[in-house]
């Protein structure tokens, strides 16, 4: 319940940010009520070629996950509206990301998830066993 709430709201934010729109107070609240839940800490991670500051949750299953999205999430509201709010190219994602990256040319939610996912699909055409290199 606590994740549909955040995804809900999220949604309703993030297309707010997107069109410029006011972020109203009722979205913002599932995402505090999971900050004030969850405990963690920033790192320094290296992404895209530059530093990041990265929200490393406690371990605690679905509450990892939600607590690092509603971290991400705050970090986007409260730099709205000069976040370069994006959305990934992988059609069957459709994340919204913020996009950190020094170009701001980062074209997935995730380099884990969908950047992956499609550089492994490039490499498999690359190097199908059709080519006889396999
Ligand atoms: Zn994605």
């Amino acid at each position: 319940m606590k994740a549909r709430r955040l995804s809900a709201s999220l949604r309703k934010a993030l297309t707010a940010m997107q069109r410029k729109h006011k972020i109203a107070t009722e979205w913002v609240e599932p995402i505090n009520e999971i900050l004030r839940i969850t405990e963690g800490h920033d790192e320094l991670i290296f992404e895209d070629g530059a530093w990041c500051m990265e929200f490393i949750a406690r371990e605690g299953g679905l509450d990892w996950l939600l607590a690092a999205i509603a971290r991400s999430a705050a970090e986007l509201v409260a730099e709205c509206p000069k976040v370069p709010l994006r959305i990934c190219a992988n059609p069957q994602c459709g994340l919204f990301f913020y996009d950190k990256s020094r170009t701001h040319r980062r074209r997935w939610c995730s380099m884990s998830t969908c950047g992956n996912r499609s550089k492994v699909a490039t490499f498999a055409r690359r190097h199908s066993p059709a080519r006889g290199d396999a």
